[in-house]
Formats: C-alpha cells, sequence, structure tokens
C-alpha cells in the first residue's frame, strides 16, 4: 500500500515571468495534418460553446503532468493556447515536469520564453504523475482547474464541454474516453476497474483515470493526492462529499513516446483503491472494519466448531482429523486477531491529535 511521500519534492526551477506577450502564431498545420471533418466539426462546436461561456473575471488553470514527453509540449502548447483564447478569460498553463531526463523542460523554457503563461515546474527525480497533479494544483491560481496528460491523446477542444458541465453546478467533472485507443489488455482491465470502484465508492463512473478532468478550485486546494492515488480522484472528491459527474471526451492514440505504465499499474491500482477506501472511510473508525471483519470471522469458525462438538456428543463422530475442524479453528483465530488489529487502531486514531479531513462547505456570520 501507498503512503504518503514525507520527502519535499524539490522543484528545480521556476519560470516566474509575468511579461512579454508576444505569442508564437498558431500552427495551423497540426489541425491539418491529423484533421479529418470530425474533428473540424467538433472545433466548431467547441468554439459555439466558448463563446456561450461566460467566464469575465474567471481565471482557467491547466495542469498538465508529464515525463519525458519533449516531442508533444510543442504541439500541446499550440492546441491549448488556441482554446484557452477562445474562452475570452486569463488563463496559465502549469506544466509539471515530473523528472524528465529528456529534452522536456528545454521545450518548456522555450515555450515560456515565447508566451508567459505557460508555466513551468520541474522536480528534481521522478516522483510520480499523482505528486506533479498535486504541485500543480498547489500552484494553480484559476477558479476552474483542468488537468489533461502531455502526450496528446486528451485533446484540448474539450475544455469548453468540462468548464460548462462545472458551471451546472459541479464539484468535480471527469472526462469518460468513451471511444477508447488504447491497448485492447488495457481497455479491459481497465473497465473491471471501473466497475469494480464504481461498486466500492458508490459512485457510477465509465472512467475514474481519465487524464482529462475540470475541478471546482475548491476541490483541488482540498483534496491530497499522492502514491498513484491520482486514478481515484474522483473516489476521493465524492467520498469527501463534492458533486462529481462525467462526460464523454475525444482521446487520440499516443502520438510519439511510450506509456509511462507497465503491468504494475493493475496492482498499484488496486492497493490504491484499498488506500482511498480506507483512509476515506474508515481511517477514524478503524475497529467498524477489522471488528467487522472479526467478528464476521470468529462467528463461522464458532458455529462450525459448535456443530462438531454436537456431531460429537450425539452421534459420536470424532472431531479431529476433519478437515472442517482445522477451518473451524483457522476462522476463529482470524477473526480474534482481525478484531485485536481493530482495536489497536483505535488505540492510534483515539491517540492522534490530527482531527479529521473536515472541509468546511460554507459559513455564515
Ligand atoms: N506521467 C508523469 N509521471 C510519471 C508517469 C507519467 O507525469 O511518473 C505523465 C505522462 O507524461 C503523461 C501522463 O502522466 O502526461 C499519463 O501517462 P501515460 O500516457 O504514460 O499513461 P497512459 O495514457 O498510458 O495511462
Ligand atoms: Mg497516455
Amino acid at each position: 500500500m501507498n503512503q504518503p511521500i514525507n520527502k519535499p519534492i524539490v522543484i528545480e526551477d521556476q519560470q516566474k515571468k509575468e511579461s512579454s506577450p508576444e505569442q508564437r502564431p498558431p500552427n495551423k498545420k497540426f489541425y491539418r495534418k491529423n484533421g479529418n471533418q470530425r474533428r473540424f466539426h467538433q472545433r466548431d462546436s467547441s468554439r459555439n460553446q466558448s463563446n456561450q461561456l461566460n467566464l469575465v473575471n474567471r481565471t482557467v488553470s491547466v495542469v498538465v503532468p508529464l515525463y519525458n514527453e519533449e516531442d508533444s509540449l510543442v504541439e500541446l502548447s499550440v492546441a491549448l493556447k488556441k482554446v484557452l483564447d477562445n474562452l475570452r478569460c486569463s488563463w496559465e498553463v502549469i506544466f509539471v515536469d515530473d523528472g524528465s531526463t529528456d529534452t522536456s523542460f528545454q521545450k518548456l523554457q522555450e515555450i515560456n520564453r515565447v508566451n508567459s503563461r505557460f508555466k513551468a515546474l520541474k522536480f528534481k527525480r521522478n516522483y510520480g504523475k499523482s505528486s506533479a497533479l498535486q504541485e500543480g494544483f498547489k500552484a494553480a491560481k484559476g477558479d476552474y482547474v483542468i488537468t489533461m496528460d502531455a502526450d496528446l491523446q486528451d485533446d484540448p477542444e474539450g475544455i469548453p464541454a468540462l468548464i460548462t458541465k462545472l458551471k451546472e453546478g459541479y464539484d468535480l467533472v471527469s472526462g469518460w474516453k468513451k471511444v477508447r485507443h488504447d491497448p485492447f489488455i488495457k481497455k479491459h482491465t481497465s473497465k473491471l476497474f471501473n466497475g469494480v470502484t464504481s461498486m466500492m465508492v458508490g459512485l457510477k463512473l465509465h472512467d475514474y483515470n481519465c487524464g482529462l478532468k475540470a475541478y471546482k478550485k475548491d476541490v483541488v486546494k482540498n483534496i491530497k493526492v499522492y502514491g498513484e492515488m491520482h486514478r481515484y480522484i474522483p473516489a476521493l472528491a465524492h467520498l469527501s462529499g463534492y458533486k462529481v459527474t462525467e462526460i464523454p471526451v475525444t482521446h487520440h492514440e499516443r502520438k510519439y513516446g511510450k506509456t509511462k505504465y507497465g503491468l504494475s499499474r493493475f496492482f498499484n491500482g488496486l492497493f490504491d483503491l484499498i488506500t482511498v477506501l480506507f483512509t476515506t472511510k474508515y481511517i477514524k473508525r478503524p475497529l467498524h472494519l477489522f471488528g467487522f471483519i472479526g467478528v464476521l470471522s470468529f462467528l463461522s469458525g464458532f458455529g462450525i466448531l459448535l456443530y462438531l462438538t454436537i456431531l460429537k456428543f450425539f452421534e459420536s463422530t470424532p472431531i479431529s482429523g476433519r478437515p472442517l475442524f482445522f477451518v473451524g479453528i483457522l476462522l476463529a483465530i482470524v477473526g480474534v486477531q482481525f478484531f485485536s488489529i481493530g482495536l489497536i487502531g483505535e488505540m492510534i486514531t483515539k491517540t492522534s491529535v490530527e482531527n479529521d479531513n473536515v472541509i468546511i462547505d460554507k459559513t455564515l456570520g
């Protein structure tokens, strides 16, 4: 199970220039090269949506975590600028370089030189996407915060629709890659994960782990993402009381480089789900979880042993040597152990001074 990272993240370089509004002409080629009828149509509809959005006096921050994505960055920033300019509000893009070893940060420096609304942080080493998002959230100044991957798989054209949904009253709007361009195995295991997570968390989403999401400021300032918890941000938000929904977004195949996650993602994902459920639901009342499992196990064991004892007295069947006897003993012992773990957990919780992660929604007076 992942533990919170205690070591502070060292940010090597931070671009702070706010001047030089000169901007590079948009790279029209990018659209023409990839463009098909559908895409142009989508761009028009997203522009209409941008026009209808009233974002006067609002700021939109886009947080982009990246690790060795040198080939995508210029193309991505051109596409982002186009969409964000159409929103007619103030905006910033915060690239969080998660310790890239290629020329990604040089690319970011060039982009920042051309347009200072593109800001960047660089980690001293690779901390993982969750830490990158967390630092991006800390730095974000916007009323609305968008996250997206840097590998051009997420389409910036989806941003206006996400913000529209936020304005309808949701706190977090997650993208749903309805048509996915990922390998077969990833598509299907991810379906399983989304199903299990939806059931355990009590929030039905088709796609928990879409890079493209939109948040109200309050959510990103209150939620702590660490380890590989980024997969469960909608779960964390929902369990903290925020209104969460999803809308379909366009997804593309990875154009450059390769995915940063291998098989390990499946195991880590499962452990992180347990962590999310435990830390949000049971951290302050461990006995409710461990005690429940313990009592259930002990009672089943006790029942089995009672049954065997009755058989012994009434039918003179010998107890020992029967597999059921060992199952009974095992369940009873495991039950007591679970119960004790719950009690110890309660003792630790009671002595810790930290209060619950209470998020205050409104105050009067
Ligand atoms: N990423 C990151 N740190 C990491 C691994 C990935 O910041 O340690 C970024 C990566 O550069 C990309 C995003 O997280 O922008 C999603 O990663 P990837 O595309 O490899 O995941 P996939 O699309 O295969 O789920
Ligand atoms: Mg990707």
